[in-house]
Order: structure tokens, then sequence, then C-alpha cells
């Protein structure tokens, strides 16, 4: 197992460089491939790296003959919301079409093991407190209906050419590299951590939080973040059972806790010590109240247990890197 070949597509990004690392440290052979679109090559800490695009089908064809792959973990895909519903081709061309050039070039050269970033949003508006796989897949924007699409693909190339895959649906993935060598680098950065936390660095004026008037106790939007290095772990579990002959499965990743924006805030005054200057705005489209993540099935199925539930934890780790970050632009 550890000596394992894993193609990582979008390992240059913000989750998959930190699972390249995580590969590495396991001892797996690894390659990257990435277009740098979003991604940054000095973030690809181990193993070989190509930079290629997933609409070069000709291009993933060499790959796949040129070496062995043991399994493909994809994260190469575009993630923002409101932008999926201004640009949709981009999303669809993207995490659609370009996923599909994927997994055939993948059955072309027979590699039959995938691990698909998915999202919470392939649920849409919550209908319980905690989302489980039961819940109804009703995606709202175009981002979850592309993430969506794609697992509806896979479980019908399973039905037919058996390929295997573990669809893995993250809530609000965060943090950073407990080292320190790694972190979130979105241009532009839209999520809540990074941006509180540039606001407690004096990168950012102040944050503006989206909406004090929501049904919960504080009347801020409750979300479930997940550190980023247990999404790693989950993806090795996936990995694990795969190898070993294991079925497709889907498994829906949070800590099973939620936050509210108001206490990420008050979490970062904590951690940093900085005066953390807050304005009031409207509330961002599309955005439920409450997203939290029940994760029972890849505790029992895989065994996951996150290792870094704390919120105080995971917003000392993202300000570690904000704090490299400060250094090294100014
Ligand atoms: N949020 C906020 N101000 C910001 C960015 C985000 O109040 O500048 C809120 C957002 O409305 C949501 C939560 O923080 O309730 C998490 O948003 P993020 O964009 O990080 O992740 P999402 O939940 O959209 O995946």
């Amino acid at each position: 197992m550890t000596d394992a070949h894993i193609l990582v597509v979008g390992g240059a990004g913000y989750i998959g460089s930190h699972m390249v690392k995580f590969l590495g440290r396991q001892g797996c052979q690894v390659t990257t491939l990435d277009n740098l679109s979003g991604g940054f090559r000095d973030a690809v800490l181990h193993g070989a790296f190509v930079q290629g695009d997933l609409a070069d089908r000709a291009q993933l064809d060499r790959l796949f003959a040129s070496q062995r792959f043991d399994a493909v973990m994809h994260f190469a895909s575009f993630i923002q919301v409101g932008e999926s519903v201004q640009q949709p081709a981009k999303y669809y061309q993207n995490n659609v079409v370009n996923t599909l050039n994927l997994l055939d070039a993948m059955r072309v050269a027979g590699v039959g093991r995938f691990i698909f970033s998915s999202t919470a949003a392939i649920f849409g508006e919550p209908q319980s407190a905690r989302i489980d796989e039961a819940h109804p897949k009703a995606p709202i924007n175009p981002y979850g209906r592309t993430k969506l699409m794609v697992e509806q693909v896979l479980e019908d190339y399973d039905r037919a050419y058996g390929l295997k895959s573990v669809c893995l649906r993250y809530f609000n993935a965060a943090g950073a590299d407990p080292e320190g060598e790694l972190g979130e680098r979105h241009e532009p950065e839209t999520h809540l951590i990074p941006l509180v936390l540039q606001a407690a660095s004096g990168r950012r004026p102040h944050i503006s939080v989206f909406g004090r008037d929501y049904e919960t106790p504080d009347g801020t939007c409750i979300r479930d973040y997940v550190h980023i290095n247990d999404l790693c772990q989950a993806h090795w579990l996936a990995l694990r059972s795969l190898m070993a002959g294991g079925q497709s499965q889907a498994y829906n990743l949070g800590n099973g806790s939620g936050f509210s924006v108001q206490e990420v805030i008050d979490a970062a005054r904590r951690v940093t010590g900085r005066d953390i200057p807050v304005q009031y705005a409207e509330r961002r489209a599309g955005d439920p109240a409450r997203l939290v993540a029940d994760s029972t099935r890849a505790q029992t199925a895989l065994g996951w247990q996150p290792a870094f539930a704390a919120l105080d934890t995971l917003v000392e780790h993202a300000w570690r890197w904000e704090l490299r970050r400060t250094a090294s632009v100014s």
C-alpha cells in the first residue's frame, strides 16, 4: 500500500497540496497534475509534477501510458458558488466535461480507482439538523450540480466499467498544515476563516459578516469546519479501502459540530490576541442558516475520526500560515 503510485489531479491547490504532502509522509509515490490556474508549483512538496490541463486528452493519454497509477485523486475543480451562477459554462466545462476526459483516459489505461472531491452543496437546502448520506440531493446552484453530475457518472461507470470510486463530500474545509508549510491561498479569497485572519493581520481593514438575522442562537450562519488534515486522513482511509478491494462509496465529511460566523471571529480574537474589526453586511445569496454534517458513515465504515476538531486548533493552524504569508509579502 505504501508503495502505491497515486496521481493527484489538482495537487498544487489548497486541499490537493496538503494531500500530496500527506501521501509523501505515508511513503507513496505521487505524481501531481495541475494546470496552475488556481494552484502554486511551490505548494507541491513531494513527488513529480506535471503541468497540464484536463481538457488536453492527448496529454492525459501520454501520462497514463508513461506510468502505472494505482489510483487517481481528483481535486481540480472550480469552487465558487457565486461565480458558478454567473458563468455556468466555465463550471460545466471544467468540473464535468474535463472530469469525463480524465475518467475516459483512466478507462483506456485500465486505472480502476478514483477518489473524488465532492461537496455539501450537492444537498441544497438542508432538510435536517445534520446532513447524512440519505439526505435528498437537490443542489441549488451550478457548482453543486456539477459535483452531483459527476457523482452520478461515477455510479454508472462502476456499473458498466467496474470503476471503483469514493466520493468525499466536504463541508467547510478549513485550517492549514499543522507544521506550517502549507495553507489556503485562494485568489481571490472568499472563505471566512482566511478572511477573518487577514483582518487580524492587517491585510484587510475588516471582516464583513454576511447577515446577523438568521434563525441561529447569535443570528449568524452556522457551518461545519473540518480541518484539512482530517480531510487528508479521510482520503487516505478511502484509498486504503479501494486498494483492499472495497466497493464504491460516498461519505459526508464534517466535524458534526457547527460554529457560527460570530464564534469563528471570537475564536480568531482568542487565538491571535488581535482586534478584528467587524462590519455587518447583507446576507449573501444562497447561504442556508445552518449546514452541519452527520459523518457517522465515514466513522463506522472507514474508521475516520477527526483529530483536529477543536475550532481554536483549526484557527491556530490557519493563523500560523497567515503570519507566514504576511511576513513573505511585506
Ligand atoms: N462569511 C461571512 N463573511 C465573509 C465570508 C463568509 O460572513 O467574508 C460567512 C458566509 O456567509 C457563510 C460562512 O461565513 O455563512 C462560511 O462561508 P465560506 O465562504 O467560508 O464557506 P461556504 O459555507 O460558502 O462554503
